[in-house]
This record gives C-alpha cells, structure tokens and sequence, in this order.
C-alpha cells in the first residue's frame, strides 16, 4: 500500500462518532441574564494603559499593540477557588476588561466593522506567572508558561453589547481588589487602544471568529497574590468578576 493510498485511508476513519477519545467539553462563559458564551480562543494585549506616557510627551501609539494568548479551557468562572498555579513563586493579578465576539472577519479596516463583532463585555482577571515573565523578557523566550497555564483566565458573566455598550464605559472605572484592600483603579477611557481598535489590529494577524475572548489589558497596580486571597474586579456596571486561590493544604 502506498503512503498517499494509506492517508486516504486514516482520513476517512475520521468521523463524528469514531473519537479515539472522548472530546473535552467546550469551554464556556455565562452571559448575564442567561445563557452560554462558547470560547474558541483568548486573545490578550500586552500593554494598554497610557500611565504616563502622555504625561511625559511620548506617543502611546508609536508602537502597534503587542498580542499573547492563553488556551480556551483555561477560562474559571466567577465565584470559583481556583489552585495556586504550580511552578511559580510570583503569581500576579491582572484585573482587566474582556471583549466577547459573535463575529468574525480577517483584515478589517474600519471601527464600525470591528464594533459588529462584538456581542459583549466582562471583568476578566489575566493571572501571570510574574516569575516566568520576567525570565522569558530577560531571555527573549515565549511568554506560554507566564501566560497560558491552567485556570489563568478567570471571568465574570458577560454583559451583552446591548446592555452594557463599550461606549458607556467611557467614564466607567476598572477596580481590583484583594482581601477587600484596593489595589487598582483606573478610568477606561485610559486605555491606549479602544475595543474596536484592538479588534482591527488583531484582524491583521487572525481570522477572528465568533467564541473568541480578547483580554484588553491591565493598568497599573498589579501585584502578587498568595494561597487564601480573595480577588474582586469591578468595571462600572457589568457583573463583577470574584474568585479565590485555594488555601494551601
Ligand atoms: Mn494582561
């Protein structure tokens, strides 16, 4: 039998019913007043917050926005206690607003189109493994073990565009808190890129599709957490994100 005869072969075996395994289970995401968002990919932006950059004269958008990823299943619901992450000394939190998609597209161009897409928001938390950052930076490394590690993307119900458009948050704030103790709290309307325009960008790189999650990045006040803490992420009015790291044992 030839090797090109034999592939014919294997490929035709593949069917719905004829896993070797059963399938994992699609990862998911309440939406608020009900139903499922299904996740198919989580974007992330690396850095997006003026600070004070403007202050300081420069230009915030001299440099196109830097992207990372996490995999879909490591969405954690809100009210969840999730492990302290193995492998790391320095786990941080990242409090941060998350754009949901129902659309799609490639190379988009204008803000109008890259606002279709968007079916929702919610209060997401971007958990990084600061030790593993640092040392992937230092190295010019992949930042996959910083940022893609199990449970690392905790996230509230999301709050339909019709409800909670991305425009009313213009005067909204993103408030973390840990033990009850603020640790961040910065106006939306600080962000260097908007919604729509991260979306353009992104469509520049991916096909997005609809399931897809974009984590809009963080502002400042980041810092570690330890087994026992409580997290809180607030965004105006959208649901609020809360969840906890297991005690150790
Ligand atoms: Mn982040």
């Amino acid at each position: 039998m030839s090797a090109a005869s034999w592939k014919v072969i294997e490929y035709s075996m593949i069917n719905n019913d004829n896993f070797v395994f059963s399938p994992p289970e699609a990862p998911k995401v309440a939406v608020h007043g009900g139903g499922l968002f299904p996740v198919r990919r989580i974007f992330c932006i690396g850095r997006n917050y003026a600070d004070h950059v403007r202050e300081m004269g420069g230009d915030p958008k001299e440099t196109p926005p830097v992207f990372f990823t996490k995999p879909a299943d490591a969405v954690v619901e809100s009210g969840a206690v999730i492990p302290y992450p193995q492998a790391t000394e320095n786990l941080h939190y990242e409090g941060e607003l998350v754009v949901a998609l129902h659309g799609g597209g490639g190379d988009l161009d204008t803000r109008e189109k890259a606002g279709a897409l968007i079916f929702g928001t919610a209060c997401g938390c971007d958990l990084t493994r600061r030790d593993h950052q640092a040392a992937a930076k230092k190295a010019g490394a992949p930042w996959d073990t910083a940022k893609g590690f199990d449970h690392s993307a905790p996230i509230g119900a999301i709050g339909r565009y019709q409800h909670f458009p991305p425009d009313s948050f213009d005067n909204a704030r993103l408030v973390t808190t840990v033990n009850g103790e603020k640790r961040q709290d910065a106006a939306l309307s600080e962000m260097i890129w908007s919604a729509p325009e991260i979306i353009i960008a992104l469509s520049q790189q991916f096909e997005l599709k609809a399931g897809d999650l974009i984590f809009t990045g963080t502002p400042e006040g980041i810092g570690p957490l330890k087994p026992g803490d409580k997290v809180e992420i607030m965004i105006g009015s959208l649901p609020g994100l809360s969840f906890s790291i297991a005690s150790q044992q």
